[in-house]
């Protein structure tokens, strides 16, 4: 489905009448292209006091190509830049006319040493300096800790302020610049992480806090010998893969590396086989993916499920992407509706994993992603069964998370927002402008905006991440 209105407002013509009339003019996000380079440019750096994190940020945006600029509240920034040879300089605030060369790509903020509420006014003086300087399609990335892991309650009661900052700032930034709060425990690894939410494969996740805790007993895993695909060697089974939002799962999924399984129900067999198909013509390590066919609502489908995964010698990413909607008020609605969609977007996930996890098919180091959706988190007038399935995968995602972590296995959920998808197609006209509009993009997503956060929860480097649900709905203000 295309929007109509963001391609019109983005024109020539199109611009000077959304100036002269005052319309809002949605920016065209910048996405990640295997032809433009990922990273680059300048980051400017701000910190509260005892900012932890500075010697990986040195790092990473040393291996990222970026260079680290040191606003004031920074202090000690930029002789440990030097000292570890990357480059560095002083953070200037631009004029609001400063051209795109003059910007900075992401404002950076270390507030991992903010231990009482006083101290968030180091917050204010670097964002009210920085804000103007971001680029579109820039990043806002602050940096603290779980409040979980603060054993001083004004520490916890500081650290959980950042969430109101960062999720402000994503409202106020506009020009398609999105804010994140990575809350990092001590002893986390963030380099993939940091690498997702700089990169323009982001570009749809806004207003969201992901937790990071340190990895569990396993050693942390190797670095990626390409960043571009980590997902090497890995296999991966993605259900409701023959449109839409599946398939853009697996299509980023083959692209970084995944040898990818799609299942879709028997009527989708032949749109599955032709988006199988068409990731591997795009692979290349093509000839390793598979379409499954099956509807996994039917009885013993987990079983075969899993007998068919580990006649292939097991798997390592499960996405449960299969969904279904049949809206009705509950007054009007059937029991068959009620039913249906909760054994589909719910039960059958619970049976499917069960399967796997009973029989050893999904390996150590493994990752669950579940797709959820803004209505499970905020409800929704007409899909009462609907918001309850995808509230139960959210609960399914705090729930397993603990008991799968001495496994070493992750499970981790992605709540879409507005997709462009067959499935928002046909929403009655009104209802889809409003949720195309109504979010600090002025947009509606991807599936690939889902497919790359997927992709991110599944690699080698987010071990640390488990029990998250990260919405990808541009900061939509439903459930906010
Ligand atoms: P879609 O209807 O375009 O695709 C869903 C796919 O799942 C189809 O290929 C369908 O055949 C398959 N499927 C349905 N029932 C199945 C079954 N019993 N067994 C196997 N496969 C089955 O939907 P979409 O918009 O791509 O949505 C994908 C997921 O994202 C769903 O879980 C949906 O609830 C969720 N979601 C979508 C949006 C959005 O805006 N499109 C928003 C939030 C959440």
């Amino acid at each position: 489905m295309k929007d109509r209105y963001l391609k019109f407002v983005n024109s020539p013509f199109g611009a000077s009448v959304a100036r002269s009339i005052g319309l809002p003019r949605p920016e065209v996000l910048r996405r990640y292209r295997a032809d433009q380079p990922e990273f680059g440019g300048m980051a400017a750096i701000g910190a509260g006091p005892s900012p932890a994190l500075f010697e990986t940020l040195i790092d990473i945006l040393g291996a990222l190509g970026m260079t680290g600029v040191a606003h004031e509240s920074a202090r000690g920034w930029l002789p440990l830049a030097n000292s570890r040879g990357a480059m560095s300089g002083r953070f200037e605030p631009q004029a609001p006319d400063a051209s795109a060369s003059e910007r900075v790509q992401a404002l950076i903020f270390d507030g991992t040493g903010i231990a009482e509420s006083t101290q968030l006014r180091s917050l204010y003086g670097f964002f009210h300096d920085g804000i103007r300087s971001v680029a579109k399609s820039g990043r806002i990335i602050v940096l603290g800790r779980p409040p979980g892991s603060c054993a001083d309650p004004h520490a916890a009661t500081a650290q959980h302020a950042l969430e109101g900052m960062t999720r402000s700032l994503g409202k106020e930034a506009r020009s398609g610049i999105s804010s994140n709060l990575l809350q990092v425990a001590p002893g986390a690894d963030i380099e993939a992480t940091l690498r997702f939410f700089l990169s323009p494969r982001s570009a749809y996740v806004s207003g969201q806090a992901v937790r990071i805790d340190a990895a569990p007993a396993a050693p942390p895993a190797a670095k990626p010998a390409d960043w571009r695909r980590p997902l090497e060697g890995r296999r991966a089974l993605v259900t409701g893969a023959a449109r839409g939002i599946g398939a853009s799962i697996a299509g980023v999924l083959a692209s970084q590396g995944a040898h990818v399984i799609g299942l879709d129900v028997p009527p989708a067999k032949d749109a599955l086989d032709q988006t199988m198909l068409a990731i591997e013509d795009a692979s290349p390590s093509g000839g390793a993916h598979a379409a499954l066919v099956a509807d996994i609502a039917a009885p013993g489908a987990s079983a075969e499920i899993a007998a068919a995964l580990a006649a292939m010698g097991g798997i390592d990413i499960v996405v449960h992407n299969a969904g279904i909607t049949k809206d009705r008020t509950i007054a009007k609605m059937t029991r068959e509706a009620w039913d249906s969609v909760i054994d589909i977007n719910l039960s059958a996930q619970e049976r499917i994993d069960d399967a796997l996890l009973a029989q050893g098919v999904l390996r150590e180091g493994g990752r669950i992603i579940g797709v959820s959706s803004i209505s499970g988190i905020a409800g929704n007038l007409g899909q009462t069964n609907y918001a309850t399935s995808k509230a139960g995968v959210i609960g399914r995602v705090r729930s397993m998370a603990p008991v799968l972590r001495t496994r070493g296995i992750t499970i981790n959920a992605v709540a879409p927002g507005f997709i462009e998808t067959q499935m928002t197609a046909r929403m009655p006209l009104g209802l889809r402008e409003a949720g195309r509009r109504m979010n600090s993009m002025s947009q509606g997503g991807q599936p690939v905006d889902v497919g790359e956060t997927v992709a991110w929860l599944a690699s080698p480097g987010c071990t640390g991440i488990t029990g998250n649900v990260v919405r990808v709905c541009g900061q939509s203000l439903i459930g906010a």
